[in-house]
């Protein structure tokens, strides 16, 4: 008999079927013997239309009350799979952030969990219950309802896994896991069985959507076992967890892209100490987060330095980089909005030679010129024109042997 927490995203509570679908299943594990925790998002496109229905009376609306609204989109779901199971005449209570003590920061809008009171939830356990928890919102220490950001409710599922010390937590969603790139730019793409915390980092990080960041930091700190898996299938999906000697034999597990960035280049630049952080504190003051950075050898005392921030942030960063520019004397600053970051990931890549070389070939045989190169210990990112990405995508993942299905066991 385990201690299960599992999660249903948006797409499987979209409708009164859908979650008549979701508790049979939850069902199927309780009858099984297992004690259940359900965590709920919205139904698809709730919180969306909350958020536009604030913006009604001004916007942007207020953050607090912001906070307020959008936590109804989970209460209604939490309520309406209660009540389906209790007319079924199973024992289950439906639990609010607040009621089930998952306590936050005050960040409005983007609030941490900065702890979980888990004993209401193994009272309610203990007495035979199925208990379901809304996702994505919590409550700040006096007692206002916060919300945990887009996609928040992966970090509710695995911070309450934590909290109980469950022995896995389920991420059910509309895909049959996690696959080495995206199906629909790639149709060789393959399920993974199992991916480390590491390699999941980098590939949510790199745009894979399928998890919120935010909870895989929260899994690996905690040794949480996540697996993701569908709604609408009995496929066992991705499981995510510690690496093992299996996954470091393999170079590369998966191939990720994002065509959010754009590209800026400062020419000119005065080269002696200093001047790189005045351009890179004035655009961090503004809260916008720079990518990859790279600056070329000096020529005359001056060199150029080109760096990549999100596409919503790049009109601003002009305006300061120019400011900046006009108070140091640069020669040219020029923008490029037809970018795009293609990625390989795996953790083998510490221990296996070469994975670089074969990255930059494979593009280079597809005619795809590399603007910009980054490097960490398990990812090499590349900088290519926006026209090239699906392309891109596809030649990497046939060069690293990725299109062949995976056999091992997740
Ligand atoms: N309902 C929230 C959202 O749409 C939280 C979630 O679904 O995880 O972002
Ligand atoms: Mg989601």
């Amino acid at each position: 008999m385990a201690l299960i927490v599992q999660k249903y995203g948006g797409s499987s509570v979209a409708d009164p079927d859908k979650i008549a679908n979701v508790a049979n299943r939850v069902l199927k594990g309780y009858m099984d013997g297992h004690r259940m925790v359900v965590v709920l998002s919205a139904m698809q496109g709730e919180t969306d239309r909350l958020i536009n229905l604030a913006r009604e009376m001004g916007d942007p609306p207020d953050p607090r009350e912001l906070d307020v609204i959008l936590a109804t989109g989970e209460q209604v779901t939490v309520s309406l799979f209660s009540m389906f199971l209790k007319a079924e005449g199973v024992h289950t209570t439906s639990l609010l952030g607040h009621q089930a003590c998952i306590y936050t920061d005050k960040a409005y809008g983007r609030a941490r969990i900065v702890g979980i009171d888990a004993s209401r939830i193994k009272e309610l356990l203990k007495k035979g219950r199925i208990v379901t928890v809304a996702g994505f919102q919590g409550v700040d220490e006096v007692g206002n309802i916060t919300t945990l950001g887009r996609g928040g409710s992966d970090t509710t599922a695995v911070a309450v896994a934590a909290a109980l010390k469950a022995d896995l937590c389920e991420i059910y969603t509309d895909v049959e896991g996690v696959f080495t790139t995206d199906p629909r730019v790639c149709k060789q793409a393959q399920l993974l069985p199992k991916i480390s915390y590491d390699e999941m980092l980098e590939m949510a990080s790199l745009g894979a959507k399928v998890l919120e960041i935010r909870s895989v930091g929260f899994a690996k700190h905690y040794n949480v076992h996540l697996r993701v898996r569908s709604t609408f299938s009995e496929h066992p999906g991705t499981l995510v967890c510690p690496e093992d000697e299996e996954m470091e034999a393999i170079p590369v597990s998966g191939v990720a892209f994002s065509t959010q960035e754009a590209r800026v280049s400062i020419t000119g630049v005065p080269d002696r100490p200093g001047i790189a952080a005045r351009f890179f504190e004035a655009v961090a003051q503004a809260n916008i987060v720079v990518d990859l950075i790279i600056q070329n050898s000096s020529v005359d005392g001056r060199a150029d330095i080109t760096f990549t921030v999100p596409k919503g942030d790049l009109l601003r960063t002009l305006e300061i980089v120019q400011q900046v520019g006009k108070e140091v004397g640069t020669r040219e600053i020029l923008s490029d909005e037809h970018i795009a970051k293609v990625s390989i990931v795996g953790v083998g890549m510490r221990n296996n030679a070469g994975v670089a070389s074969r990255m930059f070939a494979a593009l280079s045989q597809a005619g795809i010129n590399i603007m910009m190169i980054s490097t960490s210990e398990i990812k090499i990112s590349c900088v290519i024109e926006d026209k090239f990405t699906e392309l891109a995508v596809r030649v990497l993942h046939d060069a690293f042997g990725l299109d062949q299905p995976r056999v091992g066991k997740g």
